[in-house]
Formats: C-alpha cells, structure tokens, sequence
C-alpha cells in the first residue's frame, strides 16, 4: 500500500493503522549489510571495523551500547570495544578518538552520548574523522545532507526513511511534522523528509500551537522524549505516525512519544515502542559502517 502525494491525505487502510514492523525491515536490512560485509572481507583481507566508546555506566547506554556490538558481530562487522570509567577527561576522549582516527582496522566510530561531566561533548565528537562518523553526527555529514548529498545519515532519522520505503510510502508532496529539533534526530530529520521531497515543518519549545501543527500532518515523527505527549486524537486520520520517543515509565515499560493505543485508531500506519525505530537505528548504524569501509577503501585508492 502506497500513499501518493497526489491524494490530499492518505485514507486508512482500515480503521486500526499497519504497523510498521520494524524488527522485521531491520532484519532484512541487516542481512543485506552482513552479504556487504562479507564481499567486503573477501575483497580487502579484513573484516570492516566498528569502534564503539562508552564513558561511565549510564544503564541505558550500556544497553544501546551492548545491543550495537552485538548487532555488529552478527553481520561480520569486527567490533572494538572501549569501555572506559566515569571520570574520563576531556583530553583523554580525544586521545583515543585521534589514534581510532589513525587506526586502519577501524571503519566507524561511535562515541556513546551522554559523555562525562565537564567534558565538551562538541568537541569530542568534532574530532572524529567525517569518513568514519557512523553516528552522521558530524557538521561535515550534517552540513552534506542539508547540500542534498549525503554520505553518512544519521541512523534514526535514516532508518524512519528505511523504513517507509519498505513500506511503499511515497513521501514527495507529503505533508510532514517533527515534533523535537535536536542535533541528532528532529533536526536530521527534518532535512531526509526534505531531501525525500516532503513539505516539512518542525515543531520544538517555542511552536504556539502544537496541536494545530499536528493534525495537519500526512506523515508525524514524533522525538520529543515524554511518554504519551502526543494525545491519540491529535492523529490526522490515516496519517503515518513514526515514534522516536524512548520512554520508561514507572512501572518499568517502554512507551513512545505518542498515546499509541488511541492514536491507532485513527492512523493508517504507525510504529511500535518496542520494536520501531529502536531496531531500524541499529541496522542503519551497521549499513553505515559497511559505506564507510567501502568508501575508506576506495579513497585509499
Ligand atoms: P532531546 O531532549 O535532545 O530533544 C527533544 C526535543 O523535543 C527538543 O528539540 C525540544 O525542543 C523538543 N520538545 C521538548 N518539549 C517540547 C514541547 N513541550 N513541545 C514541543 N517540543 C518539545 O531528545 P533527542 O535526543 O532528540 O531524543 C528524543 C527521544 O528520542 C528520546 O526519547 C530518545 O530516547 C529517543 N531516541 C530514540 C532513538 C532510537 O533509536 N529509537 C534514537 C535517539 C533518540
């Protein structure tokens, strides 16, 4: 099922939205990305490299950050693992972030946020080489991707485009609204959706009338980070709705941004929380890295 942009807004396709398996699109995306990464290890003699920083113990971190090497390991993807304590300095971070530059094993880099206090996170992440900025975090990868010609995206908002792809979504003409304006999603986010040919807005702290905004959106990315802030009702009828949010409630469950029971009554597609956007960031995160290898090992000639 596609929506096209010639339809004023997309028609549900039953009363209760599709969702958006994105587990599901992640496998295939990863199994794609473990076929690279072994034409990759036959061509070139080695496996491509994924470096991945941790600072401290956060919990959710560490969970991200054990999912990530896991992941890697799983597609043939060689993963270096640097764990280091909470009181790691500035100046160390970007020791090791200049000799993971220097190191012709490692393909990616990923320095897990959030870093330690009193260190200039900026900074850190400034210094890695673009070539290996898996995260796409980088001004070079953002500043190419604003340019509409990107090389390393930003895997979240990357992989909510992954994902409406393999659903048949077409996104040129749509009507679309983030809500969130961060570095690493809202804004990122809200270039793809333009590069794909979207009419976006973006909604953050200082938009007057949110609601409004909302019910006008064809296609919704919520990445605000509060749980069920986005009321079920505000859902245009039909509408794509693409869940960033990762939230813990009290009782310990995940929930997104969104009031997923009731706003599944009125979209047409929907991702869950669990098992959405969560999945597709990682298999982007994997893909990028296997480009990276592949890009380093063509530059290097
Ligand atoms: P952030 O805190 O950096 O940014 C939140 C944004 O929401 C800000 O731009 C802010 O302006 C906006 N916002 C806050 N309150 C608002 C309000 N009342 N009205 C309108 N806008 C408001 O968060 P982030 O790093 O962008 O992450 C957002 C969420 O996405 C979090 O739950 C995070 O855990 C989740 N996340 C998920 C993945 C994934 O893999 N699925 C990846 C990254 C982040």
């Amino acid at each position: 099922m596609s929506i096209t942009s010639s339809e004023p807004a997309p028609t549900p396709p039953s009363g209760t939205a599709v969702v958006l398996d994105g587990r599901a699109v992640a496998a295939r995306v990863q199994q794609a990305v473990a076929a690279r990464a072994n034409e990759f290890a036959a061509r070139h003699g080695r496996r491509p490299g994924l470096a991945v920083v941790q600072v401290g113990q956060d919990p959710a971190s560490s969970v991200y950050v054990r999912n990530k090497r896991k992941a890697s390991l799983e597609v043939g993807i060689e993963s270096f693992a640097h764990d280091l304590p909470a009181a790691t300095g500035e100046a160390q971070l970007l020791d090791l972030v200049k000799r993971l530059n220097r190191d012709e094993r490692v393909d990616g880099i990923l320095v897990q946020l959030p870093l330690g206090k009193g260190v200039d996170t900026n900074r850190v992440m400034d210094s890695i080489d673009p070539a290996k900025d898996v995260d796409g975090f980088h001004p070079v990868n953002t500043g190419l991707l604003a340019q509409k010609r990107p090389r390393l995206r930003p895997c979240t908002p990357f992989g909510v485009i992954r994902l409406a792809s393999e659903y048949g979504m077409a996104l040129r003409g749509m009507r679309a609204t983030v809500v969130g304006a961060s570095n690493i999603v809202g804004r990122p986010m809200a270039l793809e959706l333009l590069l794909a040919g979207a009419t976006v807005t973006v909604c953050h702290t200082g938009t007057r009338d949110l609601r409004a905004e909302v019910e006008r959106a064809e296609l919704l990315v919520a990445a605000v980070g509060k749980a069920g802030f986005i009321p079920g009702e505000w859902i245009r009828p039909g509408a794509a709705v693409f869940d960033v949010g990762i939230n813990r409630t009290a009782s310990g469950k995940l929930v997104g941004d969104v009031d997923y029971d009731r706003a599944a009554q009125r979209a047409g597609w929907i991702t869950p929380v669990p098992g959405g956007l969560g999945p597709m960031t990682i298999a982007m995160l994997l893909s990028n890295a296997v480009d990276a290898a592949f890009h380093r090992a063509a530059a290097a000639g």
